[in-house]
C-alpha cells in the first residue's frame, strides 16, 4: 500500500512543480527538484493492482499480465476452481440428487453434501468423511487430487507474488537518492505553503532584521489567537540595549504565559524565514532562544520536578551569550520560597550580566526592586482588576483580565481568587484568603528585615535613608490597611 501511494505522489509532483511560477530562489529550488520520476511511477502501476491488500504476504498485490509465471499458476488455479464449479452440475445429472452441493471448509476441504432424504442414492465412489444431524458429505480421489493442485498452485503464487513484489521494493531502493531529494523539496514546499497561508489568513507582517533591538508591534500569539479568534489582545515588545531583561509580574492567568511565548514564537518565525505574527516587526538574528517554561519530572530518569528545573536553568546559564533570547516562565517554585527567591535572583542578575534579552515571569514580587540596581531591567505587567461587590471584602469580587502588558510591576497575584475562579470549595478559598491575611503580615515583616540587613549603610545618604524609612512606612501601612478590610 505504501508503494502504491509512493506511485499516487509522485505521480502529483509535476502538477505541483508547475504551480511554482518562479526559476530563482527557495521556490525554485523546490521546483526543480520535485521531479516526478515517471518511470518509477510506471514501473509501480504495472506492477501493482490498483487497491493493494494491507499484507504483502497474502498475495493478490501483483497485477494480471506483469508475470508470465505467476498468471500460468493464476490460470491453473482457476481452471481447477472451475472444475469444482461445473462438478456440482455434473454431479446433479449424474446422481440424479438436485439438492447435492458441493462446499468447503477449513477441516475437511472440498467435500460433497447431500441431505438425508437422498443418502440411497449416493455413488459408490463418494467416500463419507463426516455425517450431520440431516446431511452427510462425502469426498472422492479426484477431488482430493483437485484440492491439493489448488493449494499447492495458491502457495505458489502467493510465494511468487512475494518475490516478485521484493523485486520492485529493490528496484525502488536503486532510485532512493532521487526519492528522498523529491520528499524533502515536498516537505520544504508544504512547510512555506503553512506559513504563506498563515500569513496571509492572519494577516502576519513580513519582519525586518535588525542588529541587535527587537520591536514588536501588536504581536499575537498564533496558537492562542486561533483558538480564541477576535477576543486575542495584542501586545507590543521591545528589548534591546536599554532594555535587555523584562521582568514580568501580573496575576495569575493574566497571560504572562501568553507574553513569553509570543516573543519567542515571533523570534522563531522570524529566523525561519516566515512573516511574523504582528503588525510591524524587527527582530535580530539570535544565536539561541533558551526556554524554561512549565514543570514536569523525570522520575525513572531520578531526577525530580524541582531537579528537572534547576537542570534546565543550569543549561541555560551556561549556554547563554549576549546574543541569546531567554524565556523563563517561573524559577524557583518547587522549593521553599526564600530559596527559590534566591536561585531566581541569582538567575536574573546572571542573565542581566551576560546582555542577553531575557524575558523572565514570576510571582516574587520582590524581584520587581531590583529595577533600583539594574540598568536595563523592566518592569512589565499584565493588567487585571479586581472587581469588589456588595461589601467590598477582599475575595468577594472577581477578577478582570485584560490580558494588556503594562510599564510597571504589579501588586498582587491574586492567585486565591484564580483558585476560587478553578472552583476550590468556598470554604477552602475563604480560609486561604483569612490565611493569606496573616501571612502578609509576617511575611513583610520578614521582607523588611531582610532589606534592612543587607541595607548599604555605607553607600546610603541621610536623604535616602530617610526616603527608605518614609517607603516603608508606606508600604507597612498600605499593608495594614489592606488586611483590616
Ligand atoms: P499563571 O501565572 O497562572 O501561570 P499566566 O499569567 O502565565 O498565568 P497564561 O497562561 O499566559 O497566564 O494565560 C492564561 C489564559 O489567558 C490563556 O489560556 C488565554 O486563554 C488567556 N490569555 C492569555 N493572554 C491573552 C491575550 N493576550 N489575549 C486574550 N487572552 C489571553
Amino acid at each position: 500500500r505504501e508503494v502504491a501511494s509512493l506511485a499516487r505522489t509522485l505521480d502529483l509532483l509535476p502538477e505541483a512543480a508547475a504551480l511554482l511560477d518562479t526559476q530563482g530562489g527557495l521556490l525554485g529550488s523546490i521546483r526543480t527538484r520535485l521531479t516526478g520520476l515517471p518511470d518509477v511511477v510506471t514501473r509501480i502501476r504495472a506492477a501493482l493492482v490498483d487497491e493493494p491488500p494491507i499484507r504483502a504476504g497474502d498475495g493478490g498485490l501483483i497485477r494480471d499480465g506483469f508475470h508470465a509465471e505467476l498468471d500460468e499458476l493464476r490460470g491453473a488455479a482457476i481452471g481447477h476452481r472451475a472444475w469444482l464449479a461445473e462438478l456440482e452440475v455434473s454431479e446433479r445429472a449424474r446422481t440424479g440428487i438436485p439438492s447435492l452441493k458441493v462446499g468447503f471448509n477449513s477441516v475437511f476441504g472440498y467435500y460433497l453434501e447431500v441431505t438425508g432424504a437422498h443418502l440411497g442414492k449416493v455413488p459408490a465412489d463418494y467416500r463419507q468423511i463426516a455425517t450431520l444431524k440431516d446431511r452427510a458429505r462425502f469426498t472422492r480421489p479426484d477431488l482430493r487430487e483437485r484440492e491439493r493442485e489448488i493449494a499447492r498452485l495458491d502457495a505458489a503464487s502467493e510465494r511468487l507474488e512475494l518475490e516478485v513484489f521484493t523485486e520492485l521494493r529493490d528496484s525502488l531502493a536503486a532510485h532512493a537518492e532521487a526519492l528522498s531529494e523529491a520528499a524533502g523539496a515536498l516537505s520544504e514546499l508544504d512547510v512555506l505553503a503553512a506559513l504563506a497561508e498563515m500569513a496571509a489568513a492572519s494577516s502576519w507582517v513580513r519582519p525586518a532584521t535588525t542588529t541587535g533591538h527587537t520591536h514588536l508591534t501588536q504581536a499575537r500569539h498564533p496558537v492562542v489567537e486561533g483558538s480564541l479568534g477576535g477576543r486575542f489582545v495584542p501586545n507590543d515588545a521591545r528589548l534591546g540595549e536599554d532594555r535587555r531583561t523584562l521582568l514580568l509580574t501580573g496575576p495569575n492567568m493574566a497571560g504572562k504565559s501568553t507574553y513569553l511565548r509570543t516573543v519567542a514564537l515571533c523570534a522563531l518565525l522570524h529566523q525561519i524565514g516566515s512573516f511574523v505574527p504582528a503588525d510591524r516587526a524587527e527582530l535580530p538574528i539570535y544565536d539561541a532562544i533558551h526556554t524554561r517554561i512549565g514543570a514536569s519530572d523525570d522520575l525513572a530518569g531520578g531526577r525530580s520536578t524541582f531537579m528537572v528545573e534547576m537542570s534546565e536553568l543550569a543549561a541555560i546559564l551556561h549556554g547563554v551569550t549576549a546574543r541569546s533570547l531567554v524565556i523563563l516562565d517561573e524559577i524557583g517554585r518547587g522549593t521553599s520560597t526564600l530559596d527559590g527567591l534566591a536561585i531566581a535572583q541569582a538567575a536574573l542578575e546572571h542573565l542581566h550580566a551576560a546582555g542577553a534579552h531575557t524575558l523572565f515571569a514570576t510571582h516574587y514580587f520582590e524581584l520587581t526592586r531590583l529595577e533600583a540596581d539594574l540598568p536595563g531591567l523592566i518592569n512589565l505587567h499584565v493588567a487585571a482588576e479586581e472587581v469588589h461587590l456588595e461589601n467590598g471584602a477582599a475575595g468577594s469580587g472577581g477578577l478582570t483580565f485584560y490580558h494588556q502588558v503594562v510599564p510597571g510591576a504589579a501588586r498582587q497575584s491574586y492567585g486565591v481568587e484564580v483558585a476560587r475562579l478553578a472552583g476550590l470549595p468556598g470554604q477552602v478559598t475563604t480560609r486561604a484568603a483569612r490565611l493569606l491575611g496573616a501571612l502578609s503580615v509576617q511575611g513583610d515583616d520578614t521582607r523588611l528585615s531582610r532589606e534592612l540587613a543587607t541595607l548599604d549603610l555605607g553607600r546610603l545618604t541621610p536623604m535616602q535613608a530617610l526616603e527608605t524609612l518614609h517607603r516603608w512606612q508606606r508600604e507597612l501601612n498600605g499593608q495594614t490597611v489592606a488586611i483590616e478590610s
